[in-house]
């Protein structure tokens, strides 16, 4: 583990989301995002209406921008959040995790609540200098973003396909070459 466990979801989430605005975009119902909610074992407030989902569509540039930003700028835009949230860090324990941050309340709008998550994980990033950890795919013409949580930092493409589409390329070109 890089990162405390809430910090790692926390990233995880953030990142799948953003990447789902890339073509095609794969967050475009309320069942798209009640499937996020569920896999990553949200809780509190879901409304589960189209408000909801039109409001955490839209944090998806917002989330692009700081997880590919440098680390200074990083430090701004966190700071920015946690203000305009008016964050209150604290602990809190409850199924199926064990003391985690919680920094604003239970019933704060989902969008609220992913983009404090995401600053607070942030701040780990920034703290342990470890923004090498987030990059971009290395398939020429794919835009997404890579969390690499992998202890010999192997992680290079951002999905399965984008892995598996290169690794049949660099195949082609091996027995071309051969
Ligand atoms: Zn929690
Ligand atoms: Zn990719």
């Amino acid at each position: 583990m890089v990162f405390a466990h809430d910090t790692e979801q926390s990233l995880g989430a953030a990142v799948e989301l953003a990447n789902s605005a890339l073509e095609p975009d794969t967050l475009t119902t309320v069942t798209d995002l009640a499937s996020f909610f569920d896999s990553w074992r949200y809780t509190g407030r879901h409304t589960g209406d189209v408000a909801e989902l039109e409001a955490v569509r839209e944090l998806r540039p917002r989330l692009r921008s700081i997880l590919t930003a440098g680390r200074d700028e990083a430090v701004e835009i966190v700071n920015g959040w946690l203000a305009e949230a008016r964050a209150l860090p604290r602990l809190v324990r409850h199924e199926p995790l064990d003391w985690h941050i919680h920094a604003v309340d239970d019933d704060s709008p989902l969008p609220t609540r992913i983009i404090v998550e995401t600053a607070m994980a942030m701040i780990d990033v920034i703290r342990t200098d470890e923004m090498s950890r987030l990059g971009l795919c290395a398939d020429d013409a794919c835009e997404g973003i890579v969390l690499d949580l992998s202890r010999n930092r192997s992680k290079r493409y951002c999905s399965v396909a984008c892995g598996n589409r290169n690794a049949v390329a660099a195949y082609r070109a091996r027995r071309a070459a051969g």
